[in-house]
């Protein structure tokens, strides 16, 4: 069987160039073949989402909710389908594949209430002054407009929450934008699944055509064209720190440049503050090594180094932690590039000097295909502070354990840390008075500061920030994650002047939609 890209309504051609998904737990090729779509069609996608702009940009946010809450259904009543052919395309367990359909569907209905209410559009109104001296003052309206047509590059590691209908398609629809989807050549079946629901909620809706295309082909060609075709006022993307730099400076080089939303690497340091009692650190290694083999490690916010102090105390922590892991399933990884990439960045870093791998898990525990074991390194952090490729993520589960015996060595390190989407501390309030200093940095290193808990498991809520400073993101303004999401595809458009009923229903004087304006 032969599929191709969704351009709107039609489906792409059958081209000779064709891909198949393989199953990363049994290392077989799945039996569909897709077509990579051509330039031409990239074009066309991008000429239907152009047309649809103006019209999604004119739908009141009923419109949009209703859209929104028909797609959640549809994916909620397909989720039989989405698990077979999800687990075959990924490795991913069925319960993983099952809660990700339940946050992709209640991402979807988040938006769907955040329209609803409406006061999303941060409508602000300054009535005009006419005797105002020595000018008068006019009057001026703004709010919130779509940016316009956006491309989405689906996540290897989300491939429901983060791809196709996932949380960067929802805000762009969501802000009233068309989306152009590039589908991740790992999972494409689960692409075309979706996307076919999303044709079907587009046409009940009687939203225009060009609302989605969703284009398979190679993210360096067919991914490229898709960024560089002036219809597309904006990106989303997840994935690797080259890929999002490649797509930041392909946009900016544009004649228009875009912005780029790209969600890239992040080690998500944790720091276990002094005076932590031997109990309490039993509680950590405990936790940690949930956290950091959670998903075969594969979540952008798995803790990737964690300083200890080095006493007796720190010293428990650190065996506790290592019998733990030593003892650690493995897991399947969700593609062969990313297993291989687990593997040279472990080995890599293992035979660096004054890096010692304290345990590379179990061997007879490692599943066949894709499968990987829990990996830990330890260092000091003289030289964690001297070598910037110690900072480097490794993607999977693995942790650098890096040992500390000042408290300005927390300080030091805090400094130098790249952008982050996660910083944990561990400690009691004694420590985080005694390191007031130490939050003031590392909230300018991070997008979310966690006291005594562990980083997966991102909230999905109104004031979750899941961002952070470069190269956790290419925007450290932006959230890809919560209502906060729809920000990235909206700009503010002031109206000056304007009778109220030229004004968008948000900015009229009797405020007919009942939102929260803020007024002067
Ligand atoms: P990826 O290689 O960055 O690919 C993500 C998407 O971007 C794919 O659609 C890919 O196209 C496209 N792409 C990659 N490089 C591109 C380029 N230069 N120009 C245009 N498009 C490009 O990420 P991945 O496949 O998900 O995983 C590879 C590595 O990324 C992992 O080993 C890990 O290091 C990192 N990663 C990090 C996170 C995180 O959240 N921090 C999440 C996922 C992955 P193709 O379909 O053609 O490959």
């Amino acid at each position: 069987m032969i599929e191709s890209s969704l351009i709107g309504y039609s489906r792409g051609e059958l081209g000779n160039e064709t891909f198949q998904a393989t199953n990363p737990a049994t290392g077989e090729n799945l039996i569909t073949e897709y077509c990579s779509a051509s330039e031409d069609e990239v074009g066309r996608a991008c000429e239907l989402a152009k047309l649809a702009s103006l019209s999604m940009a004119a739908l009141s946010g009923g419109d949009k909710a209703k859209f929104l809450g028909s797609l959640a259904d549809r994916i909620d009543q397909s989720i039989e389908e989405i698990v077979v052919i999800m687990t075959a395309e990924t490795g991913l367990p069925e319960a993983r594949v099952r809660a990700e359909t339940g946050r992709t569907r209640s991402q979807l209905l988040m938006f769907a209430n955040l329209l609803e209410e409406g006061s999303w559009v941060d409508a602000r109104i300054d009535r005009a002054l006419p005797d105002r001296q020595p000018m008068p003052k006019p009057d001026l309206r703004a709010m919130l407009r779509p940016i316009g047509p956006v491309a989405v590059f689906c996540a290897s590691n989300f491939p429901l929450a983060f791809s196709v209908a996932g949380g960067d398609s929802a805000s762009a629809w969501a802000a009233g934008c068309p989306v152009i989807v590039k589908a991740h050549h790992a999972h494409p079946g689960t692409a075309l699944l979706i996307g076919k629901l999303v044709v079907q909620s587009v046409q009940e809706c009687g939203l225009p055509e060009g609302t989605f295309s969703l284009i398979f082909g190679s993210g360096r060609t067919i991914g490229q064209a898709i960024v560089k075709n002036p219809v597309v006022k904006a990106v989303g993307f997840t994935g690797s720190r080259s890929g999002g730099r490649a797509l930041f400076d392909l946009a900016a080089s544009r004649s228009e440049p875009i912005p780029v939303f790209a969600e890239m690497s992040s080690i998500n340091p944790i720091f276990l503050l002094p005076d932590l009692g031997k109990e309490e650190m039993e509680k950590i290694a405990e936790g940690l090594q949930i956290s950091a083999t959670m998903g075969v490690g594969q979540f952008c916010t798995n803790p990737g180094v964690v300083f200890y102090p080095d006493n007796e105390i720190g010293e428990s922590f650190r065996t506790s932690y290592l019998d733990r892991m030593k003892g650690s399933d493995g897991g399947v990884m969700l593609h062969q590039g990313i297993l291989e990439s687990y593997n040279s960045c472990t080995r890599e870093m293992s035979e660096r000097e004054g890096v010692e791998e304290l345990t590379s898990g179990d061997e007879s525990l490692v599943p066949s295909g894709c499968g990987a074991s829990p990996c830990v390194l330890g260092t000091k952090i003289e030289r964690f502070l001297n070598e910037p490729e110690l900072s480097n993520e490794i993607f999977g589960p693995a942790t650098l354990l890096v040992s500390y015996s000042q408290k300005e060595d927390i300080l030091n390190v805090a400094k130098q840390l790249e952008g982050q989407l996660t910083v944990s501390l561990f400690g009691n309030e004694k420590n985080l008075a005694e390191h007031d200093n130490l939050l003031d940095i590392l909230e300018t290193k991070a997008g979310r500061l966690l006291f005594n808990q562990f980083p997966t498991g991102v909230e999905v809520c109104s004031s979750i920030v899941h961002g952070g400073p470069y190269p956790a993101t290419t925007d450290s303004r932006s959230t890809s994650v919560g209502t906060g999401a729809i920000l990235r595809f909206a700009r503010p458009v002031c109206y000056q002047g304007f009778p109220d009923e030229f004004l968008p229903q948000e900015l009229q004087e009797d405020n007919p939609l009942g939102l929260d304006r803020e007024e002067g």
